[in-house]
């Protein structure tokens, strides 16, 4: 499936405004070395029906890049910046953000048709995916990769027919890192366990991408979720809980000096052996309570601390 999303989306080279991954950027994780895909056969019935959905998807992708958008404009009014974001979210998408695409987003050797990005999330739903490792959380993954798939297929269509030109990102296996995009766009914070924390379902969402010529996108200069890592360096839950051990305590910088909690080495062969895994966004306080009952009582707490804090350097100097 990766390599046929490659395929897809490799034709973005053939767009006159393409841009490439760096020799550097971070690789697409592969599947390990003895990946037995038998194993999952008896899965595949309760899977085929997104799996066909995801394939529908990726075709259309693919349509989209071998008949090019003829554009007539590249900047768009506010009005219709609203009314996108209207059709996107009638279409499914439950948080809509913008985000300009640099080389190190894009893997290694891969590229991209435009900069400028529409990123897109849909939830995960909690109840079948509080279950992961299993077969429903698996099935609830592949419904979101083929729903975000479909959601920016029809985006694209929608943008080109009102004269921009654009291309639907996949879900499953593209070209850029979408987690660190939605991140850029504002959606929400990358927690340790390496997944977008969002406030609208917490680490339980999925991502795709629409890349357009529209060069004046409403661009974030901020990210009001950066104290999401204040929260995960007291949580912990995700690494104490992770099967195999592979989130790290000490995140270590890759060679963007950006922070990486996951082993890849140890995540990937896991998932790869136990449904998809996700055990440590199942577990996440964000997917589970909600990021607004956290983030009231994370504030609260440290108010508190600050408070005590000041009276004890006020009884410090009274007694000195
Ligand atoms: S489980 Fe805790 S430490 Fe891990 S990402 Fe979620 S909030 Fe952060
Ligand atoms: S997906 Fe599973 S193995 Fe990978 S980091 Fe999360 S809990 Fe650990």
């Amino acid at each position: 499936m990766t390599n046929f999303v490659k395929h897809v989306e490799g034709q973005a080279a053939a767009v006159d405004t393409a841009v490439y991954g760096r020799e550097h950027s971070r690789q697409r994780m592969p599947l390990p070395e003895d990946y037995d895909a038998k194993r999952n056969y008896a899965d595949l019935p309760k899977l085929f029906p997104q799996i066909a959905r995801i394939f529908k998807g990726v075709l259309g992708s693919y349509t989209r890049y071998k008949f090019p958008a003829k554009a007539s404009k590249s900047e768009a009014s506010v009005a219709f910046i609203a009314e996108l974001e209207q059709f996107a979210r009638e279409n499914g998408a439950t948080a809509i953000g913008y985000a300009r695409i640099t080389p190190d987003l894009i893997f290694k050797d891969f590229v991209i048709p435009h900069q400028n990005a529409i990123v897109l999330i849909s939830e995960m739903r909690k109840e079948p995916f509080i279950t992961a490792p299993s077969v429903e959380s698996m099935v609830e993954v592949a419904k979101l990769y083929a729903d975000t798939t479909q959601i920016a297929n029809q985006l694209s269509s929608y943008l080109r027919k009102h004269g921009f030109s654009a291309y639907s990102g996949v879900s499953i296996g593209g070209s850029v890192d979408h987690t660190r995009l939605a991140e850029k766009a504002g959606l929400g914070k990358i927690g340790y366990h390496g997944s977008l924390i969002s406030p609208e379902h917490g680490a339980r969402v999925r991502i795709n991408v629409v890349y357009t010529n529209i060069e004046n996108l409403p661009y974030p200069t901020s990210n009001e979720h950066d104290w999401v890592l204040d929260f995960c360096g007291m949580c912990h839950k995700c690494i104490r809980k992770c099967p195999p051990q592979a989130i790290r305590q000490d995140p270590e910088p890759d060679l963007d000096g950006r922070i990486s909690a996951i082993d890849n080495t140890i995540c990937g062969p896991f998932m790869a052996a136990n449904h998809g895994c996700g055990v440590c966004i199942a577990v996440c306080p964000f997917s589970l309570a909600g990021y607004e009952k956290i983030q009231h009582g994370f504030m609260a707490a440290q108010a508190k601390r600050k408070q005590r804090e000041m009276v004890e350097k006020e009884r410090d100097v009274e007694q000195n």
